[in-house]
């Protein structure tokens, strides 16, 4: 057999991949599942970007770019971090690479070496622990509870930190809860931080836009936290650009020198046609934005009434993103139909799907026991049926 580096080796795959071929199967064999599981958003790029890549082309701005980006968008995103975040960067401290989940890696790689410990707070993004270990550091999750909208608090935090710590990963707004951390919250956090030298932090933003009645802070923009903040952020989920890729990291400037030089052997730059468009989305009016985000707040109302009416579901209120994470906990040791008995999320998701043809995303996968993802990035006519049939499925429980 083939013999792998390491890292490689033991690297997990996706842990939600088997459920995602599961419902492909079904799927295949004629089951009308409703996969309520995506983790991107069900519209189309906003016309003026997608005009900026057609002339790009046209235009035959085609060749590589400087490796960082073009000076051109890094100045938009400079404009974008000043008059969003209150955050005052240089061309210099920013590096655009193929999507948000390039630029953690970059970040994380650049920080993080063999005896560093990593703390992410459960439940996690599927990818942090993994970049974290293939840098060759120890993730360590740090677990969160429901009863507080699975938020990180100081006092975990304080008990988390040791003499390895070398970096805490924030997602704000959250994937997969849609927390989100209130600027009061996050002092609270930094306060805990100011009294340890030497920890850094990745505050992955990616969803920044994508918010309901909350204020979204940068933690970079925190006193004393810049020098020692990396803020990730993308186009994916605010503009519908997933296949675009296209994401960045603005740090101090050495990291940012770091990172650029990881990149500029591995990939180099992202597309150039990708940067013009990126240049139009930070420029253009705002509004197929809100359009999109006021249909996700419809989509969500509907989906946490749904879910809060079942008996024995918990669901914190996502206040940004598109995931619903409700606690389905107290169904564990119940029997199925069937005669089995569903232990775990795992068995739950599995038990959802083979049953009532709905597919979503067990806690497991994010380092959280008692959970489930559901997105609504789907149409309101497909979660009305998905949540039709985890209602039933719950109540053919015993
Ligand atoms: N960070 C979070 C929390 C995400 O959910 C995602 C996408 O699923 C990413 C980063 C990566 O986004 P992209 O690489 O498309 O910019």
């Amino acid at each position: 057999s083939v013999r792998f580096n390491d890292r490689v080796a033991a690297m997990q795959p996706s842990a939600t991949l088997a459920m995602k071929s599961r419902a492909e199967e079904r799927r295949r064999q004629g089951h009308p599942v409703v996969a309520l599981s995506a983790g991107e958003p069900d519209f189309e790029t906003p016309k003026p970007i997608s005009d900026a890549g057609v002339q790009a082309i046209r235009n035959g701005f085609t060749n590589y770019t400087e490796n960082p980006g073009t000076l051109e968008l890094r100045e938009a995103i400079c404009s974008k971090l000043d008059r969003d975040n209150d955050l005052s960067y240089t061309p210099e401290q920013v590096v655009c690479s193929n999507g948000a989940k390039q630029s953690l890696a970059l970040a994380i790689h650049a920080l993080c070496d063999e005896g560093d410990e990593v703390l992410i707070p459960a439940p996690y993004w599927v990818s942090y622990p993994e970049m974290a270990r293939f840098s060759g550091a120890e993730p360590v999750p740090v677990p969160t509870d429901v009863d507080n909208g699975y938020r990180l608090t100081p006092a975990a935090l304080e008990k988390a930190i040791t003499e390895r710590t070398r970096l805490l990963i924030l997602c704000t707004p959250s994937n997969p809860t849609g927390t989100v951390y209130s600027p009061d919250e996050l002092a609270a956090l930094a306060d805990v931080l100011r009294d340890h030298d030497g920890i850094y932090v990745v505050s992955d933003e990616i969803y920044e836009y994508v918010l309901y009645d909350a204020e979204h802070r940068a933690f970079a923009s925190l006193p004393d936290m810049k020098e020692r903040t990396v803020t990730v952020n993308g186009f994916s989920k605010g503009f519908a650009m997933t296949g675009w890729r296209l994401g960045y990291m603005a740090a101090p400037g050495p990291i940012a020198e770091a990172a650029g030089k990881i990149q500029g052997q591995f990939t180099s730059a992202p597309s150039s046609i990708t940067q013009k468009a990126g240049v139009a989305a930070l420029e253009m009016d705002k509004e197929p934005v809100e359009e999109m985000v006021s249909a996700f707040r419809r989509r969500r109302d509907v989906v946490l009434e749904r879910l809060r009416a079942i008996d024995g579901v918990q669901c914190p209120t996502p206040e940004g993103a598109f995931y619903a994470y409700p606690d389905v906990s107290a169904f564990f040791g119940a029997t199925a139909p069937d005669g089995s008995t569903i232990e775990d999320g795992g068995d739950l998701c599995f038990y959802l799907l083979e049953e009532q043809d709905v597919a979503l995303v067990p806690g497991p996968a994010f380092g959280e026991p008692d959970g489930l993802r559901l997105s609504y990035a789907s149409s309101m006519e497909d979660l009305e049926t998905g949540l039709d049939r985890i209602e039933a499925g719950l109540a053919a429980l015993r």
